[in-house]
């Protein structure tokens, strides 16, 4: 427990992580990241963010958010996840995870399924792509929308 009464963040801080990246700290990045650090497992859209946090950075522009979340994506702090509407939503990703998709809420959830050490292309495709990254999307219904009593 810290003197706050919290519990510590399994995550380093913004500070911390945009450092380890040299990357200088400037107020925008440390505001974007440190709203991803403390929603880990949620997904906003870039106008989602920026709306947030114009409480705290009236200045905050539409431009420098996408490039802000651009940047930690090429980096690998943050995810892109592209979203039915056409908008891309981020999410923090400094533990690998993979998603569920909810059809009726429309909400994303980070799930860790298993098996997927085994999955693989097929002889053919091995030779047409090199693979950088795999991600797996599970569609359905979530508990909640299922019984709504059930709250996630
Ligand atoms: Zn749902
Ligand atoms: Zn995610």
């Amino acid at each position: 427990m810290t003197k706050s009464g919290q519990h510590p963040s399994p995550f380093p801080t913004a500070e911390q992580l945009l450092r380890s990246h040299h990357m200088r700290v400037t107020p925008q990045r440390r505001l974007v990241l440190s709203w991803f650090l403390a929603h880990p497992g949620e997904h906003w859209t870039a106008e989602q963010v920026r709306e947030r946090l114009l409480t705290q950075l009236p200045e905050l522009a539409r431009g420098t958010t996408y490039k802000v979340l651009n940047e930690f994506v090429r980096l690998g702090m943050l995810e892109e996840i592209p979203s039915r509407d056409d908008s891309l939503r981020y999410g923090l990703r400094l533990d690998p995870h993979h998603h569920f998709f909810c059809e009726t809420c429309q909400r994303w959830y980070d799930i860790k399924p298993q098996g997927l050490a085994q999955l693989q292309l097929n002889g053919d495709d091995r030779d047409r792509f090199c693979v950088t990254d795999v991600l797996v999307t599970f569609r359905g219904v979530c508990q909640h929308c299922q019984d709504p009593s059930i709250r996630l």
